[in-house]
């Protein structure tokens, strides 16, 4: 299949891309480069062996957009493309709703006036709000605590409707855990821009030296150590699940947990990083991070039986990947 691939550029789209290339689909990649870099692309393509379609555009343009869906046949639209930093977005919400939410609405109109009826859209774990783990996708959701977790609360409510309207139109709702770890081949991983918010990219940092030492955000959760508790899942699982999801898309919106079903604390995780690459992580116990949860992992069986998907790398190896790529990642 021909997939359009919103921020194919980023993290997660970058390895989908080539998970998509070696399962055979041919990729037209449409990314504003607001967050990722043009180079990746020549990566993507030296890694999978194959050639894309790059396309620099917004996918909140509408105009842009229909230019895509007129000159390419289509088959199916991943969309990844979305701003992602949590704080941030509780900062500039109107940015955050406009291009998580409009470019949502511009996607799934042109596939309406083009006929394209298979749709995968990246969620977050972040819409379970605070409930209790598992995360199971039968839940009911509950607020989240910032602009970000609402864009793809109400994102995921506009794909349903839309589905349940047309009912030849096919959605996976994929809800991410926590995704960490690079290519094995070192050469495409996560690379935030500025300090990083999240663990892995921090934890890296600290390792090359970059970032003195890691503050760990609150260590008095009820959880095995105090610390919180995420569900990591390798970026290379994460973009196997979403080949599994185009090759099994049915009529309706249908959503998955992409999980391991595994919780590792902060400390485990830097425990974990440790004896992976031989390499001390100074940390200090800091308080606790406004709107953090103590837990969150995911009940991953419906994949597994919808999907045939399962998480197959564990903590060591995300660790092991992620500090390959930072090691030689140049700011
Ligand atoms: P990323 O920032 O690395 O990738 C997003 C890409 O989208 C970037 O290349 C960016 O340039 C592009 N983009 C943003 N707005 C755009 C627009 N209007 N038009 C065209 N391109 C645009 O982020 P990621 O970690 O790869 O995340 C991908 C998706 O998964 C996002 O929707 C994110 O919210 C979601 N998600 C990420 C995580 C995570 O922890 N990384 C967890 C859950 C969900
Ligand atoms: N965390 C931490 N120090 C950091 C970044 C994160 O202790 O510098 C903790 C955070 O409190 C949470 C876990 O690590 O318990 C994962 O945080 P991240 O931001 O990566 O993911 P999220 O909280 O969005 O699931």
């Amino acid at each position: 299949m021909k997939i359009l691939v919103t921020g194919g550029a980023g993290y997660i789209g970058s390895h989908t891309c080539i998970a998509l290339l070696e399962a055979g689909h041919s990729v037209i990649i449409a990314d504003n480069l607001c967050n990722s870099r043009r180079d990746t692309i020549d990566k993507i393509i030296n890694i999978a062996e194959n050639e894309v379609t790059f396309l620099e555009i917004d996918v909140t343009e509408e105009q842009a957009v229909d230019v895509i869906f007129n000159n390419y046949k289509v088959d199916g639209v991943i969309h990844f493309a979305g701003l992602k930093a949590v704080g941030e977005s509780v900062d500039i919400p109107l940015t955050y709703y406009y291009n998580n939410i409009v470019s949502t609405m511009i996607l799934a109109k042109a596939c309406q006036k083009y006929g394209v009826n298979r749709f995968v859209f990246s969620s977050s774990a972040t819409v379970y709000g605070d409930n209790i783990v598992p995360f199971v996708e039968t839940m009911d959701l509950l607020p989240t605590t910032n602009p970000y977790g609402e864009t793809k609360a109400m994102s995921e409510r506009i794909l349903t409707d839309i589905a349940n309207a047309n009912p030849e139109f096919s959605v996976a709702l994929l809800r991410y855990f926590n995704p960490v770890g690079a290519h094995e081949s070192g050469l495409i991983g996560e690379a935030p821009n500025g300090i990083p918010n999240n663990l892995m990219p921090y934890v890296t940092k600290v390792a090359k030296g970059k970032l003195e030492k890691l503050r760990v955000f609150g260590n008095d959760y009820p959880t095995v150590d105090g610390t919180g508790v995420r569900d990591y899942i390798h970026v290379l699982d994460l973009a196997e699940g979403h080949v599994a999801a185009l090759d099994n898309l049915k009529e309706g919106a249908h959503v998955y947990n992409l999980g391991t079903g595994q919780g590792t604390s902060v400390l485990e995780l830097v425990k974990a990083f440790e004896e992976a690459n031989s390499i001390k992580v100074p940390y200090e116990i800091v308080d606790r991070r406004p709107g953090d949860i103590a837990s969150c992992y995911a009940d991953a069986s419906k994949a597994k039986r919808e999907l045939g998907w399962t998480a197959k790398h564990d903590i060591i190896t995300m660790c092991r990947d992620a500090w390959s790529f930072e090691k030689n990642y140049e700011d």
